[in-house]
């Protein structure tokens, strides 16, 4: 890696570090404040934005080596309470890349296919192939978050009565862990993002949704009911966290309130993680090269 590169890589982890989870021991979703953005002021936003462009530029360059490459693929996966700003995230940082090479899938509550089978199966089935980045907007971690929060949940997954325990929970959470190990081993890169939006911030993006004519689509009267179950989401989404925070697959619990840091933070986990894997275009070997030359002759030679 390039002078330069190693410079840049240094930067990104002052930026990163104090939001990635490696380590669940001791992890609590209150040491992070939604509202922090970095020791930048908002003064610094059009910076910011700056380097967010910056970051899509590099992950669009990033991309096509990883494509060509064919080795890696990527599972990016996003949760959130509402409003925090998944989908805005999301289309803001992947602007830039290729989409032929990325997938986004958006899961919703279960079809009556899908409640027919053990609960990854439909994750499973939308996995990136090599070479590409898959988005999960929203992702099996619901299976032990909204259904966790709303126990009526499990019971349409018609489970063997006998495997429904008092350890459930804890037993999909070494799954996803194993699950997400398997992927690693694999040579898929497991990035995720919990967006952590404070309370008081949603209320203010409701009433937003409420207020603006064009916002009022997004406005859903459910959300405000999920509102009501907060503590319990947080302490769902505290133990999710320390059950799965690893190496392999860390999570990255990035403060939500202020919208232009969070597309910042999640650009340059990104960035960070495709310079991981030092990159480069495949290798012509000799016999190729003759190859191509040939064509080239033959190309140039052509009358018209
Ligand atoms: P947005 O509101 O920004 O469009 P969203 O992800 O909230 O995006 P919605 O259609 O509003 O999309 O909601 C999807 C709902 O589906 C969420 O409330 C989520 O908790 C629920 N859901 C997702 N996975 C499951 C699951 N496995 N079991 C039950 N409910 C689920
Ligand atoms: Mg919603």
């Amino acid at each position: 890696m390039d002078k330069k590169k190693r410079e840049i890589i240094k930067r990104i982890e002052k930026l990163v570090d104090p939001y990635r989870v490696t380590k669940g021991k001791g992890f609590r979703l209150k040491d992070i404040d939604p509202g922090d953005t970095g020791g930048l002021g908002s003064d610094q936003k059009p910076r910011a934005k700056e380097l967010l462009a910056q970051g899509v530029q590099r992950m669009a360059e990033e991309q096509d080596k990883f494509y060509a490459d064919d080795r890696h693929s990527m599972l990016l996966v996003f949760q959130a309470m509402d409003a925090a700003g998944k989908d805005g995230t999301i289309s803001h940082v992947m602007s830039g890349v290729n989409p032929q090479g990325c997938q986004v899938y958006s899961f919703k509550q279960p079809s009556a296919e899908e409640l027919d089978h053990d609960f990854m199966w439909r994750y499973q089935r939308c996995l990136p192939e090599r070479g590409r980045i898959g988005i999960y907007n929203r992702s099996y971690y619901e299976e032990v978050l909204v259904v966790r929060v709303h126990k009526e949940l499990l019971e349409r997954q018609k489970m063997p009565r006998n495997l429904v325990t008092r350890n459930i929970w804890g037993e999909r959470l070494e799954d996803i862990a194993g699950f997400e190990r398997y992927l690693a081993r694999q040579g898929t890169v497991v990035l995720k993002f919990f967006l952590h939006v404070s309370r008081k911030e949603q209320k203010r993006r409701f009433l937003e949704r409420l207020e603006m004519p064009e916002k009022n689509w997004k406005f859903s009267s459910a959300d405000v009911t999920e509102r009501g179950y907060w503590r319990d989401y947080m302490a769902a989404y505290e133990d999710a966290i320390r059950a799965t925070a690893s190496r392999e697959a860390p999570w990255y619990v990035i403060p939500a309130d202020n919208k232009w840091f969070t597309r910042l933070v999640v650009a340059a986990v990104i960035v960070e993680a495709f310079w991981k894997l030092e990159l480069a275009y495949p290798r012509v070997d000799d016999a190729k090269k003759k190859e191509l030359a040939a064509v080239r002759k033959a190309l140039m030679g052509e009358k018209k």
